[in-house]
């Protein structure tokens, strides 16, 4: 049994590493004015486009306690998915996250896992949650909070050895857990290469981003059919965008690789969009099930495929 915080702590992360986390980190459930303020501004300045399940639970946003009664530790987790990956001349790309395992299941696995350790390790019955996407909490600012990582201008959060291709997810529990944790430094520095090369604009300027102009917005997150405009604007994206990480020399420099449960489907690189205009929904569910792909259905699929197959032909 461990018998203090710092202890506890200690073993979980031990445990977390065997597991294949990237990075670990615990946070006390404290406001949080700065995340709440940039929210809200993004909110308020309409740049959520028609996310519209971004203005609920605002009073969980900032209060997470609402979300486990007598909460004490969120515990922040990052998982890499920074496997090489080579388009050649084949176009139309599909966001690096969206050609593996949909993260939910991984991610979600995992942190089970790590709660079952987490569970023998303390005394008494432990009250917990896992949230992979499913609960409204500031998941980059809690992990900042941790010490695991810092967000860089593109909005994304980077840490250490990782870069940014990294999945998050949280563990709440009824259980106070510290560690020590390390300032880490301002990643970008000078550099603005996501700014100047985000194909729209999208990144309006240092951490700010309106997410209406953003091809990861308009591919994934759009339910309607696009306007011309939004349909020139995804280029030959089909699903997502990662040129803002692309162009990131911390991803570049990161030396942690891909969790193994990511194992690329190669048969989605390169996929044109003659063949998914010709899907049928069978076929559909054949070539994407398990993906995040899968999420957004063959109708939005077919959306984008029309849109990139115009774009490719004008180019
Ligand atoms: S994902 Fe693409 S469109 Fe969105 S901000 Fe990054 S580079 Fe711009
Ligand atoms: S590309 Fe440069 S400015 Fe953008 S997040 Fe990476 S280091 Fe920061």
């Amino acid at each position: 049994m461990a018998d203090t915080s710092t202890n506890l702590a200690r073993l979980i992360r031990k445990e977390a590493a065997r597991l294949g986390f990237a990075a670990i980190g615990f946070s006390s459930p404290l406001p949080q004015p700065v995340s709440m303020q940039r929210y809200t501004a993004m909110i308020q300045e309409l740049r959520h486009g028609e996310m519209s399940y971004m203005e609920k639970h605002m009073e969980e946003r900032a209060n997470p306690g609402l979300l486990l009664p007598g909460l004490q530790t969120i515990i922040s987790a990052a998982i890499s998915y920074h496997y090489p990956v080579s388009y050649g001349d084949v176009l139309p790309k599909i966001s690096k996250y969206a050609l593996i395992n949909d993260y939910h299941r991984v991610v979600r696995a995992k942190l089970e896992e790590l709660l079952a350790a987490i569970t023998v390790l303390v005394e008494g019955p432990l009250n917990a949650s896992i949230t992979v996407d499913s609960s409204p909490l500031f998941e980059k600012g809690w992990a900042e909070e941790a010490g695991i990582g810092k967000t860089g201008k593109n909005t994304l959060l980077k840490v250490p050895s990782a870069g940014s291709y990294v999945f998050l997810g949280e563990i709440l529990v009824d259980r106070e857990i510290r560690s020590a944790i390390l300032p880490l430094p301002n990643y970008c520095g000078s550099c603005s290469n996501c700014l100047e090369r985000c194909p729209t604009g999208a990144l309006l300027e240092p951490g700010k981003i309106d997410a209406s102009k953003c091809i990861s917005y308009l591919t994934v997150e759009l339910k309607r059919d696009f306007t011309s405009e939004e349909a020139a604007m995804i280029g030959d994206w089909l699903f997502g965008c990662d040129v803002c990480q692309e162009v990131c020399p911390h991803n570049l420099q990161a030396s942690i690789a891909a969790h193994e449960s990511f194992a690329v489907r190669q048969n989605l690189i390169g996929i044109t969009t003659e063949r998914v205009l010709n899907l049928t929904k069978s076929g559909f569910r054949e070539l994407f099930y398990g993906t995040p792909i899968f999420r957004i259905g063959l109708r939005r699929l077919k959306r984008n495929a029309r849109a990139v197959a115009e774009n490719l032909k004008t180019a």
